[in-house]
């Protein structure tokens, strides 16, 4: 070869910038360095991995595992790339890493941070500290440790500007970390994993047995008596299985879903949306549920794709997955219902429980045999459709005189509706039973609403996003009577409320509505419109319907329960939580040795 022309444009990469730009390309965010090591540590059979993290990952990362630790020979050379211990045969090829190929990830890692490792093979009587810089060995001595690795990285980026200045806020960094780290809680229950952020232990989770006690470490204590197993689908070719909540749990956002398909963590907006489906009726509009999903799937029916950047998985037939998943969440939740039901209908008398114990919870749910239920006509079931058939307007008028058939005992712990009648107690939630009516009411003339100006109109700043989300949609207000116009860039004013409306807070309102739009497949334009019309209806009954807790005047009591007994659907709230339930009058006798 001759001498290089100085004209020459093209510049071979040294081998470390060329690691560099590679790296940078697989490593978008500290959570994706998370979870190469956390791999390594369970491959290298850790039951106890411990994560220390500053500043969401950005300034440091630290992982220590109880692993079989490396050979010293092995430590000084983990470093270089294509060097793994995991690759013995051409096929293992199939199973390529996150980071491209086997052998990748520590390499590509130290091209980018600051790395220093501590580690002791199970066979070593001494351990090695090795620190890296710029992807070669700078400093190895020998430590004592017990067998295992720990490693540290620090100042991610730190010699990559144009990445680093895409990493974003603490905050942010530390959720992809957080939810990184439950996942891997649930797919490995008998690791003993723990996590801290800037010194402060946030999650300490033993070993467990089951994924319903890995959600009660992970989430709030009170989870814990509120998940159910999935009842198991075995549809052909797909299996779905893992724990959800009940009806009476519910957070405002998604981070208590994970799906896990064929055993690795994907995020799929669809699958989130096929959960939330399952829950039609049961949790509000904008509301989620906590839902471990395992999906297992012929594997040539799924392409997962692994690049760090999309974590995403493609189904070749996304329908029938969605589908069985919506299934399998519907029936375990009206399994769950119907245990309940049995649960609190039967009182049980041969097992002698405390009289009391039956009403200690007032969350507890009662749901009603609908066979026995004292209103005359059609028996729709806790899940019905929303109404098909409207009753004329006047019959839920308030000012008709029609005489209530039952007797009314009174207002228990200012949330229910005790009644005298012939078949026995009946008990009516006063909020579910409202809000049903209400719903009703909206339906039948939610136009022509009798509307009032505000006296000042409510000005109402988004954010840009949610702005031009609400935009094409404003309609659906003014047709439920709320008049609403855009204002400025991202502003709307509301300048009249129906009157049954005046104590809504719309700013809530609005973002509820966002979520429900946001949630709902907007591909069929009918079906979008009817799920929105009919959540919109659903959210202002709830807010406009009188609480749980409010003392009502027994003129107004009776007035409910006029409306109640002409209401379509009024054995369930537009939630799907049942209105009122009766307890027999034979059960009564039996719980008291009247009657065998
Ligand atoms: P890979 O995991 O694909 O083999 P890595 O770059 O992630 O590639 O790791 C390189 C090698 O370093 C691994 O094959 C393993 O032998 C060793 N190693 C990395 N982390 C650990 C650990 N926590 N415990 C034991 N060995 C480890
Ligand atoms: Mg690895």
């Amino acid at each position: 070869m001759g001498k290089i022309p100085t004209t020459m444009i093209i510049n071979k990469l040294s081998a470390h910038e060329a690691q560099k730009i590679a790296a940078g390309e697989v490593v978008e965010r500290p959570a994706n360095i998370v979870k190469e090591l956390i791999e390594n540590s369970l491959d290298a059979g850790a039951t106890r991995i411990t994560i220390a993290l500053e500043e969401g990952g950005k300034r440091s990362i630290s992982i220590s595992d109880n692993g079989s630790g490396m050979l010293a020979e092995d430590a000084r050379i983990c470093f270089q790339r294509h060097t793994t211990s995991k690759l013995r045969s051409f096929n293992e090829l199939e199973s390529i890493t996150t980071f491209g190929f086997r052998g990748e990830a520590l390499a590509s890692i130290c091209s980018i941070a600051h790395v220093s490792l501590k580690t002791k093979h199970k066979s070593s009587s001494e351990g090695l500290q090795l620190t890296v810089d710029q992807g070669t060995l700078a400093k190895e001595q020998l430590v004592a440790v017990q067998h295992g690795t720990a490693i540290e990285i620090s100042d991610l980026f730190y010699n990559v500007p144009a990445r680093k200045k895409f990493l974003k806020t603490t905050t942010t960094e530390w959720n992809h970390n957080a939810a990184l780290f439950k996942a891997f809680c649930f797919s490995n229950l008998k690791v003993h994993f723990t996590i801290s952020h800037d010194g402060s232990t946030v999650y300490n989770c033993p070993p467990v047995k089951t994924v319903e006690q890995r959600i009660a470490q992970l989430f709030d204590t009170q989870v814990s008596n509120q998940t159910i197993e999935l009842s198991p689908s075995d549809k052909k070719d797909i299996t779905v299985s893992g724990a959800i909540t009940g009806p009476h749990y519910a957070r405002y956002d998604r981070g208590g879903l994970f799906f896990f398909v064929n055993g690795r963590w994907v995020k799929n907006y669809k699958l989130g949306s096929a959960v939330t489906k399952g829950y039609l009726n049961v949790l509000q509009p904008g509301k989620f549920p906590i839902a471990i999903i395992n999906i297992t799937v012929d594997p040539k029916t799924v392409d997962i794709n692994i690049h760090p950047k999309k974590e995403e998985v493609q189904f070749l037939n996304p329908r029938i997955v969605e589908m069985t998943l919506t299934q399998a969440i519907k029936a375990t939740l009206e399994q769950h219902l119907s245990n309940q039901l049995k649960q609190t209908v039967t009182l049980a008398p041969q097992s002698t429980p405390s009289f009391f114990s039956e009403y200690e919870s007032p969350k507890r749910s009662m749901f009603p045999d609908l066979s026995t239920l004292p209103f005359p006509t059609s028996t729709p079931t806790p899940s019905a459709p929303l109404p098909q058939k409207q009753e004329p307007l006047e019959t839920i008028t308030q000012h008709e005189v029609e005489s209530y058939p039952y007797r009314l005992i009174g207002q228990f712990k200012n949330t229910y509706l005790l009644l005298e009648h012939p078949d026995g107690l009946f008990v009516i939630d006063q909020h579910a039973a409202h809000e049903r009516v209400l719903y009703e009411q909206f339906s039948e003339r939610f136009k022509n609403q009798e509307t009032i100006p505000l006296l000042f109109p409510h000005v109402i700043t988004l954010s840009a996003q949610d702005f031009e989300t609400l935009l094409p949609h404003l309609q659906l207000f003014i047709d439920h009577g709320i008049e609403i116009e855009a204002f400025g860039e991202q502003q709307v004013t509301i300048k009249s409320t129906p009157v049954y409306a005046k104590h809504i807070d719309m700013q809530e309102l609005i973002q509820e509505v966002l979520g429900t739009i946001r949630d709902t497949d907007a591909t069929d334009k009918d079906a979008f419109f009817k799920t929105i019309t009919e959540r919109m209806r659903a959210q202002m009954a709830c807010k406009a319907a009188v609480k749980a807790g409010d003392v009502l005047s027994t003129e107004k009591i009776e007035g409910l329960l006029r409306n109640l007994n002409k209401t379509t659907n009024r054995f369930s709230c537009p939630h799907g939580r049942p209105t009122s339930w009766l307890l027999d009058t034979l059960s009564i006798e039996k719980k008291f040795k009247r009657k065998l």
